[in-house]
């Protein structure tokens, strides 16, 4: 049979990377399908982190697919997020932790998809009902990703399945859950060599609701001031990204990862967003308590406020 290509969304973060290679390795051990790993994207110094730190090489780029083309999709659906050509590939499984939308094929489908905080949970639940064993370097993974996603099991995106899940991956990738976790995350945090271009790609997704086209992006510090510094250079780049990719709306998010708040800057249908957070942005920015999670507290809010 053809290559099957497996990959996660664009701008991939580590959960889009690791699980791209974890599903890479159970397919393999099934047999059935020949499947590669590819990224959509340059891969973050978080993700780098995690690859390094277990001896995995990351997957090869891919830019665009053929018509037929047989793939997996993992930890997205939404064919914006995907890669070019995903309209008429051939679409054989899809595991993800994100809501539906924007998604359609041609021909039935494996789709699992489970309100966890990572995709790498539905994988560890994928390889218990295939019996098949957990080596090392896939518990790091798996782990690394969980631990990104849940921003160390502490955003309100994470359940109490991805805790057990992650307490055991850490022992069997023999790692301190804690001390590993803040190692990982704090990887992410190094902003300090992006443009501001760069800064507001690193974890950016586009979104359509009702014909409103927007945009979230997400970046992690220990020092929402710090980046705050580079504010104007910022709204000059979502400025220019909104015009030639006609978006209609802005929302930026420097997330505190020691605190678990977020800072947000938003430009262009800014009532939207105040009408979302019940806020009033100040020179088009707010601090949000608790607010961390792009997929649970700023894309359903929005959708409503919509
Ligand atoms: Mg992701
Ligand atoms: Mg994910
Ligand atoms: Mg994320």
């Amino acid at each position: 049979m053809n290559e099957v290509k497996i990959f996660g969304h664009k701008n991939p973060d580590t959960d889009t990377i690791l699980s791209s290679l974890i599903l890479e390795g159970l397919e393999k051990t099934l047999g059935v399908y020949n499947v590669k790993a590819y990224r959509l994207g340059n891969i973050n110094k978080e993700t780098k982190y995690a690859l390094d730190y277990f001896g995995v090489k990351e997957p090869e780029l891919l830019e665009e697919i053929e018509e037929g083309t047989p793939v997996m999709m993992v930890d997205h659906n939404e064919f914006s997020q995907s890669v070019k050509g995903i309209e008429n590939a051939k679409i054989i499984r899809v595991v993800d932790h994100h809501k539906i939308a924007n998604f359609e094929t041609h021909e039935p489908l494996f789709y699992l998809a489970m309100p966890v905080g990572c995709t790498a949970t539905i994988l560890r639940e994928m390889f218990k009902v295939s019996g098949i064993q957990i080596d090392k370097i896939t518990a790091g993974l798996m782990l690394s990703a969980i631990i990104s996603d849940t921003l160390l099991l502490k955003s309100p995106t994470c359940t109490p399945k991805d805790i057990e899940v992650a307490n055991e991956l850490a022992s069997i990738a023999e790692v301190d859950l804690n001390t590993y976790g803040l190692e990982l995350l704090k990887a992410g945090t190094d902003l300090s060599d992006f443009t501001p271009e760069q800064l507001i790609n690193i974890d950016s997704k586009p979104f359509t609701t009702n014909g409103v086209k927007y945009q979230v992006a997400q970046v992690n510090t220990a020092s929402i001031e710090e980046v705050m510094k580079g504010k104007a250079e910022i709204e000059n780049a979502m400025n220019s990204f909104m015009q030639s990719n006609s978006v209609d709306l802005f929302v930026f998010m420097i997330t505190d990862i020691i605190e678990n708040n977020s800072q947000i800057i938003v430009l262009g249908k800014t009532e939207i967003a105040e009408k979302a957070f019940n806020i009033k942005l100040e020179n088009n920015t707010a601090y949000l308590e608790g607010v961390v999670s792009r997929k649970k507290q700023v894309v359903p809010n929005i959708d409503k406020a919509i």
